[in-house]
C-alpha cells in the first residue's frame, strides 16, 4: 500500500500552519486523514504506576491475582524497561507519545510558574508531541482516556478524555491544586462526573480497610491528615487511594455508558496511581528482610499492605474485562518497578507534620511520636508488560521499553507506524497470521499530518469557525 497516508484534509491542516489563513473547509473530506487497516482490534490499556514482577510473581505462584494470571496464561509477558530519571509524568507521556522527555517536553513533576507563585504540575500545555490518541483519532478510531498523567487541560479527542486534575490528588495538593476548567473533553462531561469524585477528607474507609488493617492510632493519623505529607504513609495512602477510586468509578461509569451507546471505544486507557504511593511508604512491611529493627506487631499487621494493592488492582482489572469483547487486547503496564531502599521511615519533623493535621491530633505533641516519614520503597527500572487477547500470542515473552508501546499499539490497531519514533513494534508477541494479514506499514511522521495547534483550537469555543468546521469533519469535535 503506497498511499499510506494522504488526503486533502492533511493539506488543509498543513496549509493552516504554513500561511495562517485557513483554506476553504469545503475541501475537507469526512473521512479520516490517516489511512489504516481494519484489524478489528480494540485495546484496553491499563497503567499501574510502579507495578513490579517481584510482587506479582510470588502472588501468582500462590494462586492469587487471577485476572493478571489469566492474561499471562493466555498471553504475553516481559519486563518493561523504564527510562531515567524515573519520574512518572515523563514516563507515562513517553508511553503515550513514543518519544523521550526531551522531545515530548514533560520532564518533571512540577515546573516553576515563572512568577514566583506555586509550582505548576506537569500539564498538557507543556507537551510538544502528539499523543497516541491524537493519531488514533485521525485514523477514525474512537478513544476513551481516564486520569492519564499530564492530560489537563483536556484536549479534543475522537471520543472522551477525563483529565488528571478532577480530584485532590497527592500531586495536585503539592502543586497548583484541583482545576475547575478543562477537566474533561467534551467539557460538559465534567458535570456528569463530579458526583463520582471521592473527597480524601471524607475517605472511603471500607475500601481503605480492605488494603490496610488500621489500628486505632493509624486510623486517627489517617483521618487527621488534611494534606498529603511527602513520604508519610497514611496521608499519601488516603490521597492516592481516593484519587484511584475516583478514576475507577469514572471509568466504570463511562464504559457502562459506552456499552449502552453502541460499544466501548476502540482504545481505552486507564491510569491507576495508588500502588506508587503505597509502595514508597509501606515497602518495609512487604520486604522486611531488607530492613532492620522492624516492630514485629506492626509487621504482622501491615505485612500485606503492598500485596493488597495488587489484589485490589487485579479485582478492578476483572471488572474492566467483564464488558470487553473478544477482539479486545488488554495490556497492563507500569512505568517502573520498585525495590527496597533499606531505610526505614523515621519520626518526621514535627512542625511540618503538625501543619498537615487537624483537630486534637495536631495539638497533642505526644501523638506525633509514632508518626514516621520516609521512603522504604524506591523506583526500580524493571516495570511490567502483560498482554492478552486478540492476536496476542499465548506464551510469548518480550523485553520491551516504554518507547515500544506507541508503535505496538499503532500496529495492533492497523495504523502505520511512524519512522520518527525510537521504539519498535513488539512483533514477538503477535500471532504470525496477524502480521501476515496486516503487515506493518510506516509513515515518516505523524507530526506533519496532524496539526496539533488546530486540534487545540477545538478546545477553545471562541476560535475561528473554519477551524471548528475542519475539526468537526475530522470527528475531533461535535
Ligand atoms: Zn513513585
Amino acid at each position: 500500500m503506497t498511499r499510506s497516508v494522504a488526503s486533502a484534509l492533511a493539506l488543509v491542516l498543513l496549509t493552516l500552519t504554513a500561511c495562517g489563513e485557513p483554506e476553504t473547509s469545503a475541501r475537507a473530506p469526512a473521512e479520516p486523514v490517516v489511512d489504516s487497516q481494519a484489524t478489528g482490534v480494540k485495546v484496553l490499556l491499563v497503567g499501574i504506576d510502579g507495578a513490579t514482577f517481584s510482587v506479582i510473581d510470588p502472588l501468582l505462584e500462590a494462586g492469587e491475582l487471577p485476572t493478571l494470571g489469566g492474561l499471562i496464561g493466555d498471553g504475553a509477558r516481559g519486563v518493561l524497561r523504564s527510562d531515567r530519571p524515573m519520574r512518572s509524568p515523563a514516563l507515562w507521556t513517553t508511553v503515550s507519545t513514543g518519544r523521550d522527555r526531551e522531545q515530548h517536553g514533560i520532564a518533571h513533576f512540577t515546573e516553576d510558574d515563572g512568577e514566583g507563585g506555586e509550582p505548576v504540575l506537569a500539564n498538557s500545555t507543556m507537551r510538544r508531541s502528539l499523543n497516541l490518541w491524537d493519531m488514533l483519532g485521525a485514523a477514525g478510531r474512537t478513544v476513551g482516556i481516564v486520569g492519564w498523567w499530564a492530560t489537563w487541560p483536556a484536549e479534543p479527542v475522537r471520543g472522551w478524555l477525563v483529565s488528571d486534575r478532577m480530584t485532590r490528588s497527592r500531586w495536585s495538593e503539592w502543586a497548583d491544586g484541583v482545576k475547575q476548567e478543562g477537566l474533561t473533553y467534551p467539557a460538559e462531561l465534567a458535570d456528569e462526573l463530579l458526583p463520582l469524585i471521592v473527597d480524601p477528607l471524607d475517605p472511603p474507609l471500607d475500601e481503605i480497610r480492605e488494603i490496610i488493617d488500621l489500628d486505632e492510632g493509624d486510623e486517627a493519623e489517617l483521618l487527621a491528615a488534611q494534606r498529603p505529607v511527602r513520604a508519610h504513609g497514611p496521608s499519601v495512602l488516603k490521597f492516592a487511594l481516593s484519587t484511584q477510586i475516583t478514576y475507577e468509578r469514572i471509568t466504570d461509569h463511562m464504559l457502562a455508558r459506552a456499552e449502552t451507546e453502541g460499544g466501548r471505544p476502540d482504545f481505552t486507557a486507564v491510569f491507576l496511581i495508588a500502588n506508587d504511593a503505597i509502595s514508597h511508604t509501606y515497602w518495609h512491611y512487604h520486604e522486611p528482610e531488607s530492613f532492620e529493627r522492624l516492630d514485629p506487631d506492626r509487621l504482622a499487621r501491615l505485612g500485606p499492605v503492598v500485596a493488597n494493592v495488587y489484589r485490589r488492582n487485579d479485582a478492578y482489572l476483572a471488572r474492566l474485562l467483564e464488558g470487553a469483547d473478544d477482539s479486545t487486547v488488554t495490556i497492563v503496564i507500569s512505568d517502573h518497578g520498585f525495590k527496597a531502599s533499606g531505610k526505614l521511615p523515621t519520626p518526621g519533623a514535627k512542625r511540618r507534620l503538625r501543619e498537615a493535621f487537624s483537630g486534637d491530633f495536631a495539638h497533642a505533641d505526644d501523638t506525633f511520636d509514632n508518626v514516621t516519614v520516609g521512603q522504604s520503597g524506591v523506583h526500580h527500572p524493571a516495570g511490567i508488560f502483560i498482554a492478552g487477547g486478540g492476536p496476542i500470542r499465548p506464551g510469548a515473552t518480550t523485553e520491551a521499553t516504554l518507547f515500544d508501546l506507541t508503535p505496538t499499539l499503532l500496529a495492533l490497531m492497523g495504523l502505520p507506524v511512524a519512522e520518527d519514533l525510537p521504539g519498535r513494534v513488539l512483533t514477538e508477541i503477535l500471532e504470525p497470521e496477524f502480521l501476515e494479514r496486516f503487515p506493518i506499514r510506516t509513515v515518516p511522521t505523524y507530526e506533519r499530518i496532524i496539526n496539533r495547534k488546530a486540534l487545540l483550537a477545538g478546545a477553545d469555543a471562541e476560535n475561528d469557525e473554519s477551524t471548528m468546521e475542519m475539526l468537526r469533519s475530522l470527528g475531533y469535535i461535535q
